[in-house]
Order: structure tokens, then sequence, then C-alpha cells
């Protein structure tokens, strides 16, 4: 890095996208699949993920609130885009004038969309979202019936548009779960009601990225995988699937320093050093997403070594022990937190008793993002 470069960054590299989309294609078989790049891309950067995921064959993209669809469209982006999860007065007609495909949750939001769509004079093209058993976003089954009557009239109308029916998997990453298959017989009911108001979706979709990964019988028409898309399995247990890590999590090294044997570390003086030794100083903290329960449990990547992490993890910075630094680790190496090699996110997540898609979702504030990968899949990003 030159002196210019940030002091913490993530760098993605948008190779691993496009490497990852074709392992879900191929477990896709020949449904299409949807890129979810929700919550700025699981923080990887929405846009630059979108544009490399649809180059790689992703057919649509997925997102959680309207204003995320908007920003996918200002960049340019024209493939379809679902938003499934917005408040009543969420800017609907900013949305079916972007033409944003939108989850349906309730009659209400139906009647919502309905007023916006009459509104603007464009049509609203929806997708029924139904909840079949998550008990989370998407139409109660007592609701259904209400919905699907309400959606007969506003298509026979022409108000709205009817895309697809879909739903969300509570329980995909435990294989053999029994509410996997009571949650498609559920969906196969949803979709036969629709049937009953003469409402034929053009596609329907259930998978998430563990459903993509173990269940090809729920692939439908189209695939909705989030997390395997960026690298990380959602089984950590079960295999990797060959998919490679988007992320890498890295500073510079700002200060080495020697230190006395009996010499304690950082807050609360929770490391002694046990000998003399060399301390090298890492400007990351838990202000840009190293939590500080990590104190003195991860690892630190500089070149090819690995140091331990000593003392507590503070606000702005981080303290590793490198010995007698065989190494020769100098002030502006690179770091690296976690990343396509050990130390991994999967790491953080297992000493966290949590998973990798919150890790991942960590890097903030000062840490500045970073693009490597083909000039393609980089595109104006
Ligand atoms: C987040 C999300 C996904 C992707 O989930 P992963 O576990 O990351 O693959 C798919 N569908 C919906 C509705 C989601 O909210």
């Amino acid at each position: 890095m030159s002196s210019a470069d940030p002091q913490v960054e993530t760098v993605v590299d948008l190779n691993a996208i496009a490497h990852n989309v074709r392992i879900l294609r191929e477990y896709a078989g020949d449904a299409a699949v949807m890129a979810v790049v929700k919550a700025d891309g699981y923080n990887h950067g929405a846009v630059p993920v979108a544009r490399a995921a649809l180059a790689a064959g992703a057919a649509e993209v997925g997102v959680t609130n309207i204003e995320e669809a908007l920003e996918l469209r200002a960049a340019g982006i024209t493939a379809p885009i679902l938003s499934w999860l917005n408040t009543g007065d969420a800017d609907y007609a900013a949305a079916v004038a972007a033409d944003i495909e939108i989850g349906i949750s309730s009659a209400a939001q139906l009647r919502t969309v309905e007023r916006a769509a009459r509104a603007t004079g464009h049509t609203a093209t929806v997708t029924l979202k139904v909840d079949t058993g998550m008990n989370r976003n998407g139409v109660s089954p007592t609701e259904y019936p209400e919905v699907l009557e309400l959606l007969q009239r506003l298509v026979s109308e022409q108000v709205v548009r009817f895309r697809a029916i879909f739903s969300h998997l509570a329980c995909a990453d435990e294989p053999g779960h029994p509410s996997i298959d009571m949650q498609r017989d559920r969906f196969l009911e949803a979709i036969a009601a629709a049937k009953q108001y003469h409402l034929q979706p053009e596609l329907v979709h259930l998978a998430n990225s563990p459903a993509t990964l173990t269940r090809p019988d729920l692939a439908f028409d189209m695939v909705r995988p989030g997390i395997a898309m960026y690298g990380l399995s959602p089984m950590p247990r079960v295999s990797d699937y060959g998919l490679r890590p988007a992320m890498t999590f890295r500073a510079r090294v700002v200060l080495v320093k020697n230190i006395a044997a009996g010499e304690g570390v950082s807050y609360g003086h929770r490391w002694i050093a046990p000998r003399d030794t060399t301390v090298a100083l890492i400007p990351a903290g838990y202000a840009d997403g190293v939590p500080r329960a990590l104190t003195g449990r991860i690892e630190v990547r500089v070149g090819e070594h690995i140091y331990p992490s000593v003392g507590t993890i503070s606000m702005d910075q981080l303290v590793i022990d490198l010995g007698d630094n065989p190494a020769g680790v100098r002030q502006g190496d690179t770091a690296v937190l976690f990343g396509q090699d050990d130390p991994r996110a999967q790491q953080w997540a297992d000493l966290l008793g949590t998973i990798s898609y919150e890790i991942v979702c960590s890097p903030r504030g000062r840490v500045v993002r970073r693009y490597v990968g083909d000039p393609v899949l980089r595109g104006s990003e």
C-alpha cells in the first residue's frame, strides 16, 4: 500500500463474487439466480456486487426496502429488482415509476400500492410474499383470501401486474429439519390457492443459500442466495461448497515497538508480556467493527505469519505480539484481520457464537471499502 492508502479498509474481490455466482448457478440447475444485495450487499457494496453478479449470470436482484432498490436503479441496473420489506409510508410511487417489483405482505399494503399505481398512472408490479411458517414477514394464512381477492380485481383492472409468489425458509441451514418440507407444502398450497382466483404467477421462488446448496428440489423457477454469493458457507460445519470469501478486512501497522517482560498492554493490563517482546499496533478497534469481546481470542495475519492479538481491543486499536519479530514486521505493513485465508470471518463468528453474516456486516465507520477484480466486473463502480 502507498502512504495515501486508508488505515483500515475492506477489500471486496468481485472475481470471488462472480466465482460464487457461477457455483450457485450450477446448484440452481434450470432455475434463475436472484442476487440478494440487501443491507448494502451484506456490507460489500450493493451496486458493485449486483453488477458483478449480473455479469456472472444472475438474472435478478433482491433487496429489503425501496431505498435500496432505487439506489440500484439510479446506478443504471436494469435487471428486475424485488423489494420485500417496506413500511406503509414507503415511497411506493417512486418504486412503481422505477419499475421496482414490490413484495406484498398484507391487504393494506396492496391497497397502498394500488393508490400509488393509480396516482402515477404506472402499472405496479407486485409479488406475493406468503408466510409459510417463518411467522415474520409475509401474508398470513388468515389474510391470504382477502389479498387474493383484491389482487384478482387489481390485475383485471390492469392496475397491477402479478409477477411471482415467494416465501422464505426458517431452518434451511439445518438440513432435514421438518419445517423445511412443511414450508414447501404450505408454499405449494399457497400457489394452488392463487390459481383458484385465476392468479397465475410468472414464477415462484423459495430457496435461500442453504436451500440452494442442499435442496435442488426446492429451486422452483429461481433461487435467492445471499451469503453464499459473498463466499461464506451457510453451513460451515458441512462444507465450504467451493465458495470463495469476497471480503478481506485489513489495516496497516501504525507502530512497532519493543516492550519489556512484565509490562502490561492496553486497558486493564489484561495481558502482561511474559518475556521481552515486540508488539505491533493495528489501527482497528470496536468502532471499526472489531468486537471487544474478541479480546485475546483472535489472530492477525501479516504477510505469511499469524500473530496473536494481545491486550484489550479498544475503540481504535488492537495490539499483536510479534515475539522476536523474525519476519521483520514494520510500520506500514498490511495486517489482515479476516479474509480469504486464515483468519476468516467464520472463525470470528465461531468465537462469538454468531454467524458469518453478522461478521461481514460489522466493518463500518472509518473503514474504507475498495474493490479488486476484473475491470469488466468492476464496471464504473
Ligand atoms: C436475506 C434473504 C435471502 C438470502 O438469504 P441467505 O441466507 O443469505 O442466502 C433470501 N430471501 C429473503 C427473503 C431474504 O430476506
